[in-house]
């Protein structure tokens, strides 16, 4: 895995891009884009790393995003705080760019993307994250700066680039909507 903070990439830059209005939806992405690593607290119960419970496995899975988000999502609209889809679009994004990240580093085991369909491991064929040390003592040292590093170039820097042209092509739509007196779509 990228470490644990640099998953909360995608839902910041993505709640900045698309103008987040909701502070609880925007802290519940992030806090969900971190969910499926808590699979790690598993091992105290002796599960066995490459099974389907296992570390990237289940909670990898899209299926698993999907319902994640979408029980969350009907938990805050319910008391007004998004809309049901664009808070489950929003969570289901952040919760599924976990795997995604995990498929682009360089070690561990594949994501189970498609669990219950297949217990196939994916990972992409280019893989430039530097897979990170489960554990903060191993994320001390050499090694934890290459890992950063990598972090730093290939998740924080397209992330923040992301969010910069979303913002930019909302923001160039808002002159229109001061005329029109419309909601820019795409804010959530
Ligand atoms: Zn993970």
């Amino acid at each position: 895995m990228p470490t644990i903070i640099s998953h909360a990439a995608v839902p910041i830059a993505l709640g900045i891009g698309v103008g987040c209005r909701s502070r609880a939806l925007f802290l519940c992405g992030i806090g969900m884009a971190m969910l499926p690593d808590l699979d790690v607290l598993l091992f105290r119960w002796g599960l066995v790393y490459g099974s389907g419970l296992g570390h990237r496995g289940i909670s990898h899975s899209l299926l698993f995003a999907a319902l994640a988000s979408f029980t969350l999502a009907a938990a805050l609209a319910s008391r007004r705080v998004c809309g049901m889809w664009a808070g489950f679009a929003f969570l289901f994004i952040a919760i599924a760019s976990h795997p995604v990240l995990d498929a682009f580093t360089d070690g561990g085991k594949g994501v189970a993307l498609l669990w219950p369909w297949s217990e196939y491991r994916f990972f992409f064929p280019w893989r430039p994250i530097r897979v990170s040390p489960i554990g903060v003592e191993r994320l001390m040292g050499a090694r934890g700066w290459q890992v950063l590093l990598s972090e730093l170039r290939y998740v924080w820097l397209p992330c923040a680039s992301v969010a910069l042209c979303l913002w930019l092509g909302r923001h160039a739509r808002q002159p229109a909507q001061a005329v029109t007196g419309q909601e820019v779509p795409g804010q959530v």
